[in-house]
């Protein structure tokens, strides 16, 4: 496995800059890689389901190669800094979540107060450098904190998750593109697909 600093660089490249959430993602993604003994994702052997939708995710999709596209990585998003992976191949599977306490507003209370004086726009220059400053020692201590400090790791029963399913499309009835089956709408023995069943029903 590659160095998590130099992970953590291409994964920057990856998700447009550089970021606390990230480095999250980057860190659960290589503590969940260990500890399931996975290698990079080439299939659907590994399979995630993160339970937020932001940054940490990108994290995870480039270090772990669970993607959205592939199937594999399913988002609930419950607001969390939480992860879980499952390996099909072993049956065994991991949750992996940010300690409450390692949370940035716990952590670095003074830090946080100037990063949200930078995000409503009030910030002076004084904040806008100890924002900085925070965002920098926070992906530290996401990247290299003590794991055992910064995060939870519990093994967790193997969750029931579909495989991805390829099936043949069906034609939409309203504008002529194809759909997949699954996410068609029927109506009057016609399918739909949901753009055009809203708007079909609009007119009603
Ligand atoms: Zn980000
Ligand atoms: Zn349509």
């Amino acid at each position: 496995m590659k160095d998590i600093d130099q992970m953590f660089q291409e994964a920057v490249v990856f998700h447009g800059h550089s970021c606390p959430g990230l480095a999250i993602g980057v860190r659960v993604a290589v503590i969940a890689r260990e500890v399931l003994t996975a290698g990079r994702a080439e299939d659907e052997d590994l399979v995630c389901i993160a339970e937020t939708d932001a940054c940490g995710v990108d994290g995870i999709q480039f270090v772990s190669g669970c993607t959205a596209g592939k199937g594999n990585l399913i988002i609930h998003n419950y607001g969390k800094q939480a992860f879980s992976f499952f390996n099909r191949a072993t049956g065994k599977a991991v949750r992996v979540a940010v300690r409450p306490e390692a949370a940035m507003d716990a952590r670095d209370p003074e830090g946080w107060a100037a990063r949200m004086a930078v995000f409503a726009g009030t910030a002076t220059p004084e904040q806008l450098a100890a924002a900085e400053a925070s965002k920098e020692r926070m992906i530290d201590v996401y990247l290299h904190g003590p794991q055992e400090e910064v995060y939870s790791v519990t093994m967790i029963p193997a969750p029931e998750i579909p495989k991805a399913k390829v099936q043949v499309s069906v034609i939409c009835a309203g504008c002529g593109e194809p759909v997949m089956p699954a996410r068609a709408v029927e109506r009057d023995g016609k399918h739909f697909c949901v753009p055009c069943s809203e708007a079909d029903h609009l007119k009603e």
